[in-house]
C-alpha cells in the first residue's frame, strides 16, 4: 500500500486534476490511499468566509459563498461532462455548499463564532475536492471509494490546530481503509480534516494535509508516502524567493524535519515524525512533471554529511528577557518556559547570557499573555520586524570552517542571535527583516558554490 497526497496546486482545476488522476491510474497495483487538499486558494477563501460571517457582513459572506459554489460546480461539470455521474457529482457539491451556507449564515446572524464552527467551515474545501475527484476517478474507470477522514483521524480538542491521537488513529485507520478497499481499485480521503473522540470536527492546522498523509502512512504501515506538489522535489532553498536553487536527490528525515520546522513550506513541519517511527520513505514529487525522480527523504544513515539548505522564516519576533537578580537563581529558566508552555507559545531559538534570555517566536503567535506574565519579574523588550535564517545539513556543525562560511557573506548586516542545534544539523541566526532577501541570496550563493571544499574534523 502507498499513500499519495496531492496538494492544492495538483488539484487546482480541470487540467491539474486530469493529470493527477492519470498519475494515480499508473499506480493502482500499489494500492494507493489518495489524500487530497482543497483546490488551490480555497482554504484561504474559506477563512475569508469565516471572517466575513464573524463580522456579521452578510453581503460579503453571501458573495464569497457563491464564488466558492460556482468554482466547484463548474469544475465538477467540466470534469464529468461526458459521464453519467455528472448529476450526482454536481448534486453532492451543492449539498456540501448548502451545509456550508447554513453554518456561515447562522454565524452571520447570531454573531456567535466558536472554533468548532470555524473548523467545520474551513474543512469544507477538502470535502469538496475529494468528492469531485472521487467521481472523476470513477468516471475514468478507476473504481474509487470515498472515505470520510472523520471516521478515523482522531485528534484532541484544539479545533483549529488539533493534535492527533496516535493510538486511536492506529486503531481506526486500518479497519476503515481495508473495508473501503473491498471491491475497488483505490480509496480517497481528505487531508487536513480531523475529529475528536466524541465526534466533534477539527482540523490539523494550515498545510496539514501532508501530516494527514504521513499519519495514515504510519497507521497503514505503508511502503512509502508520496507528497505530490508543484516543484521537482525539495531544493536548497525556496525557489520562489531564491535564485539558482539546486535540486536535492535525497535528504534525511532529520534534515527534512529541520527544513520544514525552520520555514521551508514544502512540507508541513510534523510530516516527518510519523514516517520516522516505522522508517517509511517520503518522496516529494511534481505532479506537473510526474516522470521526474523527486526527492527521497530517508533514514539518516543513507545520507551524506554536508549543507543541504538555507531555510528562513520571514516574520518572527525576538523576546528579550532581562533580569539581573534572577538569572542565576535555580528555577528561573523553568519559570520562564512554563509561561511559554502554559500560553501555548512555541519557541524556536534560545540564547542566554549572564542577565538575559532571548527567544524567537513566529510572529503569527499571540504573545501578549507571555509578555505580561514575564514582565511581573523581568524587563521584557520585544523586537519586531526580524527574520530568522537557518543553514541546515547533516553534521554541519562539525564541519571545519562552517561558521566562517556561514557568516562571511553577512559582513554588512547586523546579526542578533546565533544558535547551533545540539543535533549538529542546524545553524540559525536572526537578521532585520528588510535585509532578509539579500542575506538569504548571498548566503545561498556562497554555500552552494563551495561546499565541496569543506572538510570534517
Ligand atoms: P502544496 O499545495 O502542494 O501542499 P505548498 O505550496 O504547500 O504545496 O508547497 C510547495 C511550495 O513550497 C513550492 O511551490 C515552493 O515555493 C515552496 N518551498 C519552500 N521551500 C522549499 C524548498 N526548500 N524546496 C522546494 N520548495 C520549497
Ligand atoms: N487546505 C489546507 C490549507 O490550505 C491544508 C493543506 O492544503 O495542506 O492549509
Ligand atoms: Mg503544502
Amino acid at each position: 500500500m502507498i499513500i499519495m497526497k496531492f496538494g492544492g496546486t495538483s488539484v487546482a482545476n480541470f487540467e491539474a486534476i486530469t493529470r493527477t488522476i492519470f498519475i494515480i491510474g499508473g499506480k493502482l497495483d500499489q494500492k494507493p490511499v489518495v489524500v487530497v487538499s482543497a483546490l488551490s486558494k480555497v482554504t484561504d477563501l474559506l477563512y475569508r468566509i469565516s471572517d466575513a460571517a464573524a463580522a456579521g457582513n452578510e453581503t460579503e459572506t453571501k458573495d464569497l459563498l457563491s464564488q466558492l459554489r460556482q468554482r466547484h460546480v463548474d469544475l465538477a461539470a467540466e470534469l464529468l461532462s461526458q459521464s453519467v455521474l455528472k448529476d450526482e457529482a454536481v448534486a453532492n457539491v451543492n449539498s456540501i455548499c448548502d451545509s456550508l451556507d447554513s453554518i456561515a449564515m447562522a454565524v452571520c446572524s447570531l454573531g456567535e463564532f466558536s472554533d468548532r464552527n470555524k473548523a467545520i467551515i474551513i474543512s469544507k474545501g477538502e470535502y469538496l475536492s475529494s468528492t469531485i475527484i472521487a467521481h472523476a476517478m470513477n468516471s475514468k474507470g478507476i473504481r474509487t471509494r470515498w472515505i470520510d477522514a472523520r471516521d478515523m483521524m482522531v485528534t484532541n480538542k484544539s479545533y483549529l490546530k488539533a493534535e492527533p491521537d496516535m493510538s486511536a488513529i492506529a486503531e481506526r485507520v486500518p479497519g476503515v481503509v481495508s473495508q473501503a478497499y473491498e471491491g475497488v481499485d483505490a480509496v480517497i480521503t481528505q487531508g487536513f480534516v480531523g475529529v475528536t473522540a466524541d465526534g466533534e470536527p477539527t482540523v490539523l492546522g494550515r498545510g496539514g494535509s501532508d501530516y494527514s498523509a504521513s499519519l495514515i502512512g504510519l497507521a497503514m504501515d505503508a511502503e512509502r508516502i508520496e507528497i505530490w506538489t508543484d516543484v521537482d522535489g525539495v531544493r536548497t532553498a525556496d525557489p520562489r524567493s531564491v535564485k539558482n536553487t539546486k535540486y536535492l536527490e535525497k535528504i534525511s528525515f532529520e534534515e527534512a524535519a529541520e527544513m520544514a520546522h525552520f520555514g521551508a513550506k514544502v512540507l508541513h513541519p510534523l510530516t516527518i515524525e510519523p514516517a520516522v517511527k516505522k522508517n517509511i520513505p517520503i518522496y516529494v514529487l511534481n505532479s506537473m512533471n510526474p516522470s521526474g525522480k523527486g526527492t527521497a527523504i530517508l533514514r539518516n544513515e543513507l545520507i551524506e554529511d554536508g549543507v543541504k539548505s538555507v531555510s528562513f522564516k520571514e516574520n518572527i519576533k525576538v523576546i528579550n528577557i532581562f533580569s539581573t537578580r534572577m538569572i542565576n537563581t535555580s528555577g528561573f529558566l523553568r519559570r520562564v518556559f512554563e509561561i511559554f508552555s502554559e500560553s501555548k507559545v512555541s519557541v524556536d531559538l534560545i540564547s542566554t547570557s549572564e542577565a538575559n534570555i532571548s527567544v524567537t517566536v513566529d510572529a503569527a503567535q499571540n504573545i501578549d499573555s507571555v509578555v505580561a506574565q514575564l514582565s511581573e519579574f523581568a524587563d521584557v523588550i520585544v523586537d519586531d520586524d526580524k527574520s530568522q535564517v537557518s543553514v541546515i545539513g547533516k553534521n554541519i556543525v562539525r564541519l571545519n570552517g562552517m561558521l566562517k562560511k556561514t557568516f562571511t557573506p553577512l559582513k554588512k548586516c547586523n546579526v542578533y542571535m546565533i544558535s547551533q542545534g545540539a543535533s549538529f544539523v542546524n545553524i540559525s541566526f536572526v537578521v532585520d527583516r528588510e535585509e532578509l532577501a539579500e542575506v538569504v541570496q548571498d548566503l545561498h550563493d556562497h554555500l552552494f558554490d563551495q561546499t565541496e571544499e569543506l572538510e570534517t574534523f
